[in-house]
């Protein structure tokens, strides 16, 4: 069977280098272009255009660039978030968890 190559921006394919080694990132059940993640595929995961092959993906080149930027965008605004929710609600709950559980 011919090797997919399917694209992911999380995934590390060691030919980008230098970038912050690789943290491990889980797909889940599908992959950014719909097709079920399946265990006894064989398939690669690129971070870069260039070497993928899934034609599902390539497709969908557009709309899953401009998802993974929508996704950085509501990463880092909800990093925002939950900053403040930590100063609001945080040491509340912490003190509730605390007393409360059990
Ligand atoms: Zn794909």
């Amino acid at each position: 069977m011919k090797t997919k190559t399917h694209y992911d921006p999380y995934s590390y394919d060691g030919q980008s280098g230098g970038e912050s080694g690789g943290e491990y990132y889980d797909p889940g059940d599908t992959h950014l272009c719909g097709a079920r993640v399946s265990a006894n595929e064989d398939v690669e995961l690129t971070r870069n255009w260039k070497y993928v092959t899934c034609k599902r993906c390539l497709k969908q080149k557009d709309s899953i660039d401009g998802n993974v930027k929508e996704n950085e965008k509501a990463i880092v605004e909800d990093m925002g978030k939950m900053a403040d929710w930590w100063e609001k609600e945080g040491k509340y709950e912490k003190d509730k968890s605390i007393q409360g559980s059990k």
